[in-house]
């Protein structure tokens, strides 16, 4: 029996190969490695794509949305508010800059911040939102930029896994001050590498992230602020350029083998699909279900389901087991166990389903027939 594994990266290089290929030898044969045209040309293009004046290139996602902190000046006694369900970069860079995270749990139904729970913990130290659109799905950002005008927040959307989703018809990356994006290989949009952009219609934004991102460098070797190294290598530009291309057609593939595991897995007992709100384009970087906990204090069900799906060759992912709030590190904040119980519940019970644009449906079948059976 063939493994399916959770994404297939050489699968979706073979169809664009040639394109791609010929693409980075333009780039080595031209000798300009770092910056350039074709970083500018990608730049304009995303910004292009995501409906808004600017964007600035960067590494990661990660350095994107440290970036965008910065360039808000939050640093030091400053409380930044964000989801406590999101890859640990979300509040890594908001520790970085100096400034406290304050974790607000979840919505049961999407998985991201539950937008009525926000209101409760801002202080007079608070000084921006970070909205995660998670697994692919936007957040309601009507909401989130209702109290951040009410209260004169910031806020900066953490779009890294949902390049090419909408709310309300408005692209993530343009709704909130700053929209951070990551170009790792298995985003929607990922790169043969690392990389990263932010997107903002605010020029003096822009302007400053494009110092921070070089040294704090104002002019030639004249350093206003300690700031970073971090560059989308040309190369990586010109993957992106190709890339972004397909990305409405990759979504789209995306969208119809979420409705193909939601019509398989419908009558399975014991699970529960993952729902998405009205009025939102949902681009399914992952295909999250329950598997619904036997009993409380023991393991997880949800991780015997997953080795022995394993054993069967179905390679399915847990994002994430331990909520931002009950990480290690952020023991000093002092956050403890069932304090934000409907986060902590979804760490037991997700389960990540294999998902990318060209899974075929026999691959599907096999997952979900495998599943079965573990549940069985
Ligand atoms: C991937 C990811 C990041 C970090 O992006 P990198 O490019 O890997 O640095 C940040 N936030 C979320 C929600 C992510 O999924």
């Amino acid at each position: 029996m063939n493994q399916i594994p959770p994404v297939n990266l050489a699968r979706q290089h073979q169809l664009i190969r040639e394109e791609t290929e010929a693409a980075v030898l333009e780039v080595l044969s031209s000798g300009r490695y770092i910056g350039g045209a074709v970083v500018s040309e990608f730049e304009r293009q995303f910004a292009s794509y995501v409906s808004v004046s600017e964007c600035v290139a960067c590494n990661s996602g990660t350095d994107a949305l440290y970036l965008a902190l910065r360039a808000l000046n939050i640093g030091q006694g400053d409380e930044v508010i964000t989801t406590s369900f999101s890859f640990f970069a979300t509040a890594e860079v908001i520790t970085r800059t100096g400034a406290t995270p304050v974790f607000v749990d979840i919505d049961p139904q999407t998985f991201n911040i539950d937008v009525d729970r926000i209101e409760s913990v801002i202080t007079s130290k608070t000084k921006a939102i970070i909205p995660v659109h998670l697994f692919g799905q936007p957040t309601d950002m009507n909401a989130v930029m209702a109290i951040a005008r009410s209260y004169n927040l910031f806020v900066i959307e953490d779009c890294a896994q949902a390049t090419g989703a909408r709310w309300q018809g408005k692209p993530v990356g343009s709704i909130g001050h700053i929209g951070c994006f990551s170009f790792f290989p298995t985003k929607n949009l990922g790169a043969c590498g690392d990389g990263g952009a932010i997107t903002t219609n605010d020029r003096a934004i822009a302007a400053s992230i494009r110092t921070l991102k070089e040294h704090g460098m104002s002019d030639r070797y004249r350093h206003d602020a300690i700031g970073l190294n971090s560059r989308l290598d040309t190369i990586q530009a010109a993957i992106l350029q190709v890339k972004l291309r397909y990305l409405d057609r990759w979504n789209q593939q995306r969208t119809e083998i979420a409705a193909i595991y939601d019509r398989l897995l419908s009558l399975l007992p014991g699970i529960e699909l993952p729902q998405t709100l009205a009025n939102s384009k949902h681009v399914w970087n992952q295909y999250t279900i329950r598997i619904k906990d036997k009993e409380e204090d023991s393991q997880p069900y949800r991780d015997i389901v997953r080795v022995k799906l394993q054993q069967m060759g179905i390679i399915s992912m847990v994002y994430y087991p331990i909520p931002l709030h009950l990480q290690p590190v952020y023991k000093d904040l002092g956050y403890q166990t069932g304090q934000l119980p409907t986060v902590e519940q979804a760490a037991r019970e997700v389960l990540s389903l294999p998902m990318f644009p060209d899974l075929s449906f026999e691959e599907q079948q096999q997952v979900v027939y495998s599943l079965k059976d573990c549940l069985n």
